[in-house]
């Protein structure tokens, strides 16, 4: 019988809220007993629209929980070599605990070499080739990137234990897909990675227990791929022109679509968006506590 489930949304807003609180109380702990404030950096080159705001967002929270923000804000025509250099100096300077390059940079820049410049100790987004491997080792002790740490706290929080589970992560860049399917792993998961050559995503979709999408493919996850009762995280941002002529955001997973099948799902906007920011504060902080 093909009865239809009630599917809760999992409130992305409320749990940054809660995450956020924290960090804050842990940044006043740490000045009192330590007299460190911890400093982040963000750097952004160009002006693309969408990075605009995810950094002015960044810096908002940045202030709100009680650490210092440090803004760069470069122009479109910045050299690979000027924006090696400014590492270096942020790399060198003690009030900077964290280092953030906002990705993607324009196209004359060659991303790598500039997020390997930065020391792992400041890699809040744990990008460099070190915390990735401490990822990978299983080791606790390195930065994991902040969107896929979201998705697994959000995972946690509504899962009682990810052992055994079939997870299917759809998208495989060094950002999201990739840490999120390791992540995932060391929690015990049995999970399977789809990227843009994957032939049978719709057939390997209808399996997952988790189903975790991250394509920048707007709804390309229908409600006929999901497996009854399965949980989704929603880390697609595709802005859309409503026939009334208004910007929406939009997910990877066709939302309604998906009700009455999936037992719980994060909404776009609202879920894992406000996450990542609450990660990267609290990755912020993790990184002024080794320094103290
Ligand atoms: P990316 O472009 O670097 O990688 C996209 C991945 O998806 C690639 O591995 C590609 O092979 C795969 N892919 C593309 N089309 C596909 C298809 N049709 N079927 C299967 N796989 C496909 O993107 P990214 O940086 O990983 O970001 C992905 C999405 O997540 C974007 O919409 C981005 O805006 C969003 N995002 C959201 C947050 C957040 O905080 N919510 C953070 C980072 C990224």
């Amino acid at each position: 019988m093909n009865t239809s489930i009630e599917t809760q949304l999992i409130d992305g807003k409320a749990f940054a809220e809660k995450m956020t609180k924290e960090v804050a109380a842990q940044v006043a702990e740490l000045q009192q007993t330590t007299g460190v404030t911890p400093g982040l950096a963000v750097i952004l080159v160009g002006n693309d629209p969408a990075s605009e705001v995810y950094v002015r967002n960044k810096t908002k929270q940045t202030h709100k929980v009680g650490m210092r923000s440090f803004m760069h804000l470069l122009p479109e025509t910045t050299t690979q070599q000027e924006l090696l250099t400014l590492i270096q100096r942020l790399n060198n300077d003690p009030d900077i605990h964290g280092i953030l390059v906002q990705l993607p940079l324009p196209k004359h820049l060659d991303s790598d070499p500039i997020i390997q410049a930065i020391l792992p100790e400041k890699d809040v987004d744990g990008l460099t080739a070190y915390n990735a491997g401490k990822l990978t080792l299983g080791h606790t002790d390195g930065f994991i990137p902040c969107t896929p740490l979201g998705c697994l706290l959000l995972l946690q929080q509504e899962l009682s234990n990810l052992r055994g589970l079939n997870a299917l992560v759809i998208g495989a860049s060094n950002l999201m897909g990739k840490p999120m399917a390791q992540l995932l792993l060391n929690q015990g998961c049995t999970v399977t990675i789809a990227h843009i050559d994957t032939r049978n995503t719709e057939e390997l979709a209808r399996q997952a227990d988790i189903l975790i999408v991250a394509t920048g493919c707007k709804e390309l996850v229908k409600g006929s791929w999901v497996k009854k009762g399965a949980v989704i995280i929603d880390v697609g941002i595709n802005r859309i022109t409503t026939e009334e002529n208004k910007v929406k955001l939009v997910g990877d997973v066709a939302f309604h679509e998906t009700l009455g099948i999936a037992s719980k799902i994060t909404p776009v906007p609202g879920g894992v968006g406000p996450v990542t920011i609450s990660c990267l504060l609290y990755n912020a902080l993790s990184a002024a506590k080794k320094k103290k």
